[in-house]
């Protein structure tokens, strides 16, 4: 079912964590996003955002904060990764966030004693370390933009596309936070006059693409059907497919992209919960009157109606220049994933059909999520023109990465009537080439 709204995404609820108020705040008391944190010399474990703060979910459950299933979900997040946590289902999450919104609500009845307890379980952000928040299994790629599949193919669209959600096994053991540095990958490519040459991928590329992170799994063999398919989605993040374009055009035929993007993969730090992201549904994409409709297994009236998201997506981009004189990254991107031409329970729904199991903390990414417009482009190869037009990034002009630029992303969900809740950034900065 998809998660309703409840006295936690109240707008009028507010925070004794005073950060949490600002209007721009990404973590205000409606949102509660997952991570897991450490410092200095501690073991990493989970942690619920609340303004500038983080609240420590080990220290807060050894202080017997929780009782019920909030607090068997609690303790579950206080291990370095949160996979069992999010496997106890989106019930357990509801428990935790209820119980959590009450205990920081401003207007809360043991409000003085937690305030003044609030160093024992209250984490700073700044002195915090963000960590990988899971395991992460298996990450599947998908295709879902049909804006971006359009200007990528140079506007024909695979026979299968309406059909059924297009997508690959990427690589999981190369997924990293953001903030980390990319290093270019080094691989085969053919040049513009037909030679094949080995050596750094000069046509590095970004792509803006959000990812559900998956809460319990399934058996193998049990597919999971579109009526249940939000129940197994835990919650969303950023994503960046960093991508090699030489070594992916020169690789991809016929079994797809390999190398040319399995060197590294960016998600944003903060998980945000499905239930978080309720007032921020949106119907599906509205297909074209002559677009096949979905095969009954991935059709669904819920779905329909409110499977899509309303999430605003941005991609900055910034030279070394820019950054050494402290200049603001240049907004490249500015979309939107309600975009998207197949929702994430149909994607969810299509990886299981044939049986296939998923398991708690896979990512199931989205695809470049490029919408109609040109500011919507979502990746380099969409904003040049294949590599024929350079953009103005500050006041160099830039064809792809270059070696000291970086790439952020920021997402927000907005909407008239409803605290707007943020997904922090999603960064990554281009060093050297790989050794070797
Ligand atoms: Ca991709």
């Amino acid at each position: 079912m998809m998660p309703k709204l409840d006295a936690t995404h109240d707008p009028a609820r507010r925070s004794w964590v005073e950060a949490a108020n600002r209007a721009d705040s990404d973590f205000p008391i409606q949102n509660l996003p997952w991570a897991v944190f450490t410092r200095a010399g501690e073991q990493p474990r989970g942690g619920i955002a609340i303004g500038d703060g983080i609240v420590d979910l080990k220290a807060a459950s050894e202080a017997r904060l929780f009782s019920g299933a909030a607090a068997e979900t609690a303790r579950a997040a206080s291990a370095p990764v949160l996979n069992d946590a999010m496997a106890l289902g989106a019930r357990s999450a509801a428990a935790l966030r209820e119980q959590l919104s009450d205990l920081l609500r401003a207007d809360g009845r043991e409000r003085a004693r937690l305030e003044a307890r609030a160093a024992t379980f209250l984490v700073s952000m700044q002195g915090a370390q963000l960590c990988l928040p899971v395991t992460v299994g298996a990450f599947t790629d998908f295709l879902s933009s049909i804006f971006h599949t359009k200007r990528m193919g140079r506007n024909n669209l695979p026979p299968s596309y309406k059909y059924q959600p297009i997508a690959y096994n990427s690589r999981a053991s190369s997924v990293r936070i953001g903030g980390e540095t990319i290093v270019r990958p080094k691989g085969e490519f053919r040049a513009e006059a037909g030679e094949v040459g080995y050596g750094p991928e000069s046509s590095l590329d970004f792509e803006l693409e959000m990812a559900a992170v998956i809460g319990p799994g399934n058996a193998l063999g049990a597919p999971i059907p579109i009526a249940e398919a939000a129940d197994h989605i835990f919650g969303y993040c950023l994503l960046n497919d960093w991508s090699a374009r030489g070594i992916q055009r020169w690789e991809s035929q016929p079994l797809g992209p390999f190398l040319g993007k399995s060197f590294c993969t960016s998600i944003s730090p903060w998980i945000v919960t499905a239930e978080a992201l309720a007032p921020f549904r949106a119907p599906a994409f509205k297909r074209d009157g002559d677009d096949p409709p979905p095969f009954s297994h991935l059709s669904d009236e819920a779905d329909l109606k409110e499977g899509g998201l309303d999430i605003n997506l941005e991609a900055f981009w910034r030279t070394a220049a820019m950054r050494s004189r402290g200049a603001a990254p240049t907004r490249v991107t500015r979309t939107n994933a309600n975009a998207l031409y197949w929702t994430f329970t149909q994607m969810v729904t299509h990886h299981t059909v044939n049986g296939c199991n998923l398991r708690p903390g896979d990512l199931i990414a989205s695809g470049t999520v490029s919408g109609p417009t040109d500011d919507s482009r979502a990746c380099i190869a969409e904003l040049n023109g294949n590599g024929t037009m350079p953009l103005t990034i500050g006041e160099e002009k830039r064809l792809w990465l270059e070696d000291g630029d970086d790439v952020i992303f920021r997402a927000r969900a907005e909407r008239h009537g409803h605290v707007s809740i943020g997904f922090g950034e999603c960064s990554g900065v281009i060093g050297p080439m790989v050794a070797g």
